[in-house]
């Protein structure tokens, strides 16, 4: 490969593992950036504000739950009054609606009737299961529980009950009372943190039944179902906050998990890592797409520079900086290409040397620049009379020279003679200098075994002599 060739691929290959390797470093800053903040500030945080929204909503119910627990209305209704159907019905309708709670009632201990605002419903049977919280509750160790019900009959949206033990002076328990909610707010909550936020929400029992959860999203019934999420059970059924990592189809998960003692379930916020590292690997590929199209581009630019430059250097190389003609050099190197070229074959060429006459005097009369003008204007008539085939030259200061490829030493004079005579009456030159600027030529045709050496002193002869009979004409040797 080319030198310059070489250096401009190092440089590509160079800008291009500067960029690859920078676009690297960055993807892997962010990428464990991204994951950590997840980690320590996102999860944690969206657990804990779950958590406390859920506390919110559970507090004003379980006021008014235990308010109605320490009523002495109901106390007084429970022991005396409980044949009066109609007033514990009002009873529970006025604090459901003034609450908007979704149920009100009323379970008594001595008669094992159930009301609610539409008055007495049922008696309660241990052998009912649709009872068996109320007998489980009066084992319950505290005064309070709360329970998470779907409504069969009704809509099958998840009720919160909230049932409080009603006492009576000597600490008997003589009945229980409470509310029921609908907890639909907590799916609208689910379904935000899963769009706003990515989260996969949901709470799990202590037996690890899946039991609040976006409905229609969640499907895990258990955690057994997720057989990599069950590995962490005792983790993420312990009292305390746990975060966890797992992998399950070639993706990472992160979860954390926060007990919740109002509801006797734990709180799971489970995040998958490539939603969140999504944004960083499509950047990290926008960044290699980017450095490639530029290193390209650089790449590009040089080869031009390099292409201007050298045609630049080659053109400082083998012209003459004033008059734009090929220089002596590269005449040279030409015309000694022909010459071993006809001795092969000999072929018809001639060569032509002419010199501007008194040449000194007009720089000496008009200055240097006008001097230069005239060369210049020299070179044009000499582009003007030249063959595409031919080779030319400034040799030197005001000398010049042709090399006529395959034309006769006849022809080549009738060249060289309209060339003396289009000098001799150029008006331009006139103009520069008020009189006509002539040229004495030399001319001589190539013979076999000549060289560039003898070619060019036996031309330079014929030019002596034009000079010495007069000027202006053409000498052939
Ligand atoms: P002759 O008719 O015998 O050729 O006389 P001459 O005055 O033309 O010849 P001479 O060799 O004495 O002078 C040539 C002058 O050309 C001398 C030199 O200063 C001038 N010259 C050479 N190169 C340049 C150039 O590039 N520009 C200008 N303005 N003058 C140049
Ligand atoms: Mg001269
Ligand atoms: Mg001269």
């Amino acid at each position: 490969m080319n030198t310059r060739y070489r250096i401009v691929f190092i440089i590509a290959f160079l800008l291009l593992a500067l960029s690859v390797s920078l676009s690297v470093v960055n993807y892997s800053i962010t990428l464990a950036s991204t994951q950590k903040q997840l980690k320590n500030s996102s999860l944690p945080l969206s657990t804990d504000n779950i958590y406390t929204e859920i506390q919110k909503h559970i507090i004003q119910p379980d006021l008014v739950a235990s308010m109605m627990a320490q009523d002495t209305f109901l106390k007084d209704w429970l022991i005396n009054r409980e044949e009066d159907g109609k007033s514990i019905a009002e009873y529970l309708d006025s604090i459901k609606n003034r609450y908007g709670m979704f149920t009100t009632f009323l379970a008594s201990e001595r008669t094992r009737n159930y009301y609610t605002s539409k008055g007495f419903i049922e008696k309660m049977d241990e052998k009912n299961p649709t009872n068996n919280w109320y007998f489980s509750f009066k084992q319950f160790p505290d005064s309070h529980e709360i329970n998470l019900d779907y409504n069969e009959h009704i809509d099958n949206s998840m009720i919160m009950f909230i049932n409080h033990k009603i006492f009576d002076s000597n600490y008997h328990m003589i009945g229980a009372t409470g509310i029921g909610l609908k907890i639909s707010y907590v799916d609208e909550m689910l379904k935000r943190f899963r769009i706003d936020y990515k989260f996969n929400v949901f709470f799990v029992n202590k037996n690890g039944d899946n039991v609040l959860y976006e409905r229609g999203i969640n499907k895990l019934k258990n955690l057994k179902d997720n057989t990599e999420l069950y590995s962490f059970e005792d983790q993420i059924l312990a009292k305390e906050n746990n975060l966890i990592r797992y992998s399950k189809d070639g993706e990472e998960y992160l979860v954390s998990s926060k007990f919740v003692p109002e509801l006797d379930l734990h709180l799971l916020v489970e995040a998958k890592i490539s939603d969140f590292t999504h944004d960083v690997i499509h950047t990290f590929y926008l960044n290699l797409l980017l450095s490639l199209i530029i290193s390209i581009i650089i790449v590009i630019i040089i080869l031009i520079l390099i292409k201007r430059y050298n045609s630049k250097l080659e053109n400082l190389a083998n012209n003459d900086e004033l008059t734009g003609l090929p220089n002596r050099r590269i005449f040279d190197d030409k015309l000694k290409q022909v010459i071993l070229l006809n001795d092969r074959k000999l072929l018809d060429v001639s060569v032509l040397f002419f010199d501007i006459d008194d040449f000194k005097k007009i720089n000496d009369s008009f200055g240097h620049n006008v001097g230069d003008e005239v060369l210049k204007r020299i070179a044009v008539i000499m582009k003007e009379n030249v063959r595409e085939s031919d080779l030319f030259a400034r040799w030197g200061g005001e000398e010049f020279i042709f090399a006529f490829i395959d034309s006769s030493l006849e022809n080549s004079e009738i060249i060289a003679e309209k060339l003396r005579k289009s000098i001799e009456s150029d008006k331009e030159l006139h103009a520069l200098t008020n009189y006509n600027v002539t040229c004495s030529f030399g001319l001589t045709s190539l013979k076999q075994k000549d060289t560039l050496e003898s070619v060019l002193k036996r031309v330079d002869k014929a030019l002596y002599e034009a000079k010495g009979s007069g000027k202006n004409r053409v000498i052939i040797s």
